[in-house]
């Protein structure tokens, strides 16, 4: 049997004829229009569960929804599904909202923040699923089950040892009134089982079209409120989808075959159910499960490793879908204005971790040219300065401000984290290199001939050190010079200034660290030549 009905397409409201029935799916998987339209309010919602701390996966489905409400003047809510209350992990709600924060995709309402459709953590809503589940029971959608977990793990194992998956047989269905009554009278415990009905409609999901999943067909009758009182997911999720006026559920792709089981739970209480739309998961860039391969995906460690919220946000938009053109160094601003939702494909978006420092390189760029955010990056640099060479600085003068402005705006675009900074190679720049006569004597028989030069230009130049200028200087200098070549002089420079053989110019070393300090550098040259 089916039903010709006439639709109207959700994004481009052409009306279309669409055939639903028990045996036909009109273009199941294929998309009705190619430009996503979207009206009415917008609120979205991301939706973990507290089990686990944020990692990329679940960054990026929220940062969809948070582009997706911003792009339409909408609200992003942070709901915690915490009713799996065996799996929670401590401090993962904290943490989750705080990421989140971190990030730079702050939920309108939250757990936290609060909102007027809260409370926002689906433990402090347990009476409004068991109304819910009440009002199936009690319209016949929905039925006690008393069978016991000895009788469903029998279930379970004869399945198995005849090669079906596992199912309910939905036997307390057939209960009658007064069992069900005599057994409530008598405390047995119990679960609320959702009667699965035949007859799915299709639905259209904003990403991979038409679809429909014949639940009953496969399922038994889920649990949707268990002994303990707390509500299955199935149910708290459509309840506060439906509570919080949710209008578009984006999620996972995992979710896809959910959907119609929810559909069924919106129809059986009459309720207008929201737009979908699933979004393809996040791959290694082989295509392995994300967080199989990958130790460090938590939101946390790349914190903690010194990565950019804003790199991050780029590196997982940059590898999916939702965007006209692929395009690196995009912030959150750029992100929701060439957002584009009928651009999200199908298929699995592939991460290439490996390019991340690239990311950061370009963001930190970004943000050592903003002068605001620069001013942070100085506060951070400091204290990452003073914890790394706390005890060997010799002078203040490399925790100032201007100091350190200067070195980060020679250094953009080369470095890709803050963190490179304090590492050996950079450790001149806070701390008085230490090289011996023997190195010096090594390089060349002119050091003390040179070490004066240098002092002299110093003074000569004053305080308008530029690389420009400088570049030049060291140049002529060389030519002075009567056994040595220009490259052994900048090696014999670039002792003197830094203790290394591998860094920026030399030029580059002189305009940062400035003229007091590379005279007093050139200073211990010309002694250590002196006495070598
Ligand atoms: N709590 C579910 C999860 O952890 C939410 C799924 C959904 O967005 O509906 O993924």
């Amino acid at each position: 049997m089916s039903v010709l009905l006439r639709r109207s397409c959700r994004w481009c409201h052409l009306s279309r004829t669409e055939v639903v029935g028990l045996s036909q799916v009109d273009a199941p998987g294929r998309r009705c229009c190619s430009s996503v339209q979207v009206q009415g309010e917008v609120r979205v919602r991301f939706a973990p569960s507290p089990t686990g701390f944020l990692h990329l996966g679940g960054l990026r489905t929220a940062l969809y929804n948070y582009i997706f409400a911003k792009k339409y003047a909408g609200a992003f809510i942070l709901r915690l599904e915490d009713t799996d209350q065996s799996r929670l992990v401590l401090g993962a709600a904290e943490s989750i909202e705080d990421m989140l924060e971190w990030a730079g995709v702050p939920p309108d309402e939250s757990p936290r923040r609060g909102g007027p459709l809260g409370p926002y953590l689906q433990s402090h809503r347990l009476d409004l699923y068991s109304q819910t589940a009440q009002q199936l029971v009690r319209s016949g959608h929905a039925y006690y089950c008393f069978c016991s977990p000895q009788r469903l793990e029998l279930l379970r194992k004869e399945a198995l040892r005849s090669g079906q998956t596992p199912r309910y047989d939905n036997r307390c269905r057939h209960l009658r009134a007064d069992q069900v009554q005599e057994k409530l009278d008598q405390g047995t415990s119990h679960v609320i089982r959702f009667r699965l009905e035949a007859g799915v409609e299709s639905f259209q999901d904003l990403v991979f079209g038409w679809n429909r999943h014949e639940v009953a067909q496969v399922e038994g009758d889920p649990v949707v409120m268990k002994a303990d009182g707390f509500p299955t997911y199935h149910l708290a999720n459509i309840v506060d989808d439906h509570h919080m006026k949710i209008s578009h559920v984006l999620r996972g792709s995992e979710w896809l075959i959910s959907t119609s089981k929810h559909l069924l739970m919106y129809r059986a209480l009459g309720w207008k159910p929201p737009t979908f739309g699933h979004l393809p998961l996040l791959m290694n860039k082989d295509g392995s499960k994300l967080s199989k391969r990958q130790g460090d995906i938590f939101i946390q460690s790349f914190q903690r490793d010194g990565v950019l919220p804003e790199a991050l946000l780029d590196i997982t938009t940059n590898c999916g879908s939702g965007f006209n053109t692929n395009q690196m160094g995009r912030r959150i601003d750029e992100l929701i204005s060439q957002f584009n939702p009928s651009k999200i494909t199908t298929h699995s978006a592939l991460l290439d971790l490996e390019n991340l420092p690239e990311f950061n390189r370009i963001h930190l760029q970004q943000r050592i040219e903003d002068e605001d955010q620069c001013v942070l990056l100085i506060k951070d640099l400091q204290r990452q300065v003073r914890e790394a060479h706390r005890a060997e600085i010799q002078e203040e003068e490399v925790l100032h401000e201007d100091y350190i402005r200067r070195v980060l705006h020679l250094r953009k675009g080369h470095i890709t984290s803050l963190k490179e900074l304090v590492s050996p190679n950079y450790s001149y720049l806070w701390v008085r290199p230490s090289f011996t006569s023997q190195q010096v004597a090594a390089l060349t028989a002119e050091a003390p001939h040179i070490a004066l030069l240098m002092l002299k230009l110093i003074e000569e130049r004053g305080q308008q050190l530029t690389l420009d200028q400088l570049s030049t200087d060291l140049k002529r200098l060389s030519k002075q010079t009567k056994a040595t070549k220009y490259r052994e002089v900048m090696k014999l420079l670039r002792l003197a200034l830094s203790g290394l053989q591998q860094g920026p110019s030399v030029a580059e070393m002189m305009v940062s660290l400035g003229p007091a300090e590379i005279s007093h550098r050139f200073q211990k040259l010309l002694l250590l030549s002196e006495t070598s």
